[in-house]
């Protein structure tokens, strides 16, 4: 390690974790993670992922900043209207830790894209609104064998998981079907909030190998409860994804 401990000073209270240390560091430094989105949850998971000194960071979105996306995205402010989401995004975070590398990539995932946009990226962190995009996104995670930390939110309920490719089910185990979406959710901000940390927290634990991920279980947040559940998900032998025909 050829950084001064002033360097690491910023990174003081993490490295204190046991099974973490400079080594954890320096996992973390050479990190290469995808935030697909930067909506509600993208903003607060990739202010996290940059705080805690991911190497680099590839923000994917082809969206502009709205008014109305102002009462949960964070990451972008009223200043930053009608500015692509990716460029402000990138601004506030390399502010916030100019050790980070950041490439703030105006694309849109489709099936002809996700292989460029995810190249040479160790992990997949979801920020995504639509179900058919995710399903891209595992596609692409299971080929490549590249971890995907899968969030949504509705209301005052979120959802979460960790796919590992092979080691658990993946995003198509799950949810089999196509079902349709609305194109527009209700959400109060502090939803996303809450869901972009456990998705920083899911990423930070494989990154740097402490603790246990949630494999195999859906994380779901009742905000209106003040909840936690927890559902046992399990890998489907015939998973058009991740089946045995595609091993
Ligand atoms: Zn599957």
């Amino acid at each position: 390690m050829d950084r001064s401990d002033n360097a690491l000073l910023r990174y003081d209270r993490q490295m204190m974790l046991r099974g973490f240390g400079q080594e954890g560091q320096e996992r973390l430094r050479q990190a290469r993670v995808a935030v697909a989105g930067i909506g509600g949850l993208g903003s607060v998971a990739s202010l996290y992922l940059a705080a805690a000194g991911v190497g680099y960071l590839r923000l994917i979105d082809y969206d502009v900043v709205e008014l109305s996306n102002l009462n949960r995205q964070v990451i972008h402010w009223s200043t930053d209207l009608e500015r692509p989401k990716v460029e402000s995004a990138a601004m506030k975070l390399i502010q916030l830790n100019p050790e980070v590398k950041v490439d703030a990539v105006n694309e849109m995932i489709t099936r002809d894209s996700v292989t460029k946009l995810l190249e040479d990226i160790g992990l997949v962190v979801d920020g995504q609104d639509t179900m058919q995009t995710r399903m891209i996104i595992n596609e692409e995670c299971v080929r490549r064998r590249i971890p995907y930390i899968y969030a949504a939110v509705y209301g005052l309920e979120g959802y979460m998981t960790t796919i590992v490719p092979h080691a658990g089910p993946c995003l198509r185990c799950i949810y089999p079907a196509e079902c349709p979406q609305p194109e527009k959710v209700p959400v109060v901000g502090p939803t996303p909030g809450v869901m972009g940390c456990l998705e920083a927290t899911e990423a930070l634990k494989l990154l740097t190998g402490i603790g246990r991920p949630a494999l195999g279980r859906l994380i779901v947040y009742d905000g209106e409860r003040m909840a936690f559940q927890e559902v046992a998900i399990k890998k489907d032998a015939h998973c058009p994804v991740c089946g045995r025909r595609k091993r």
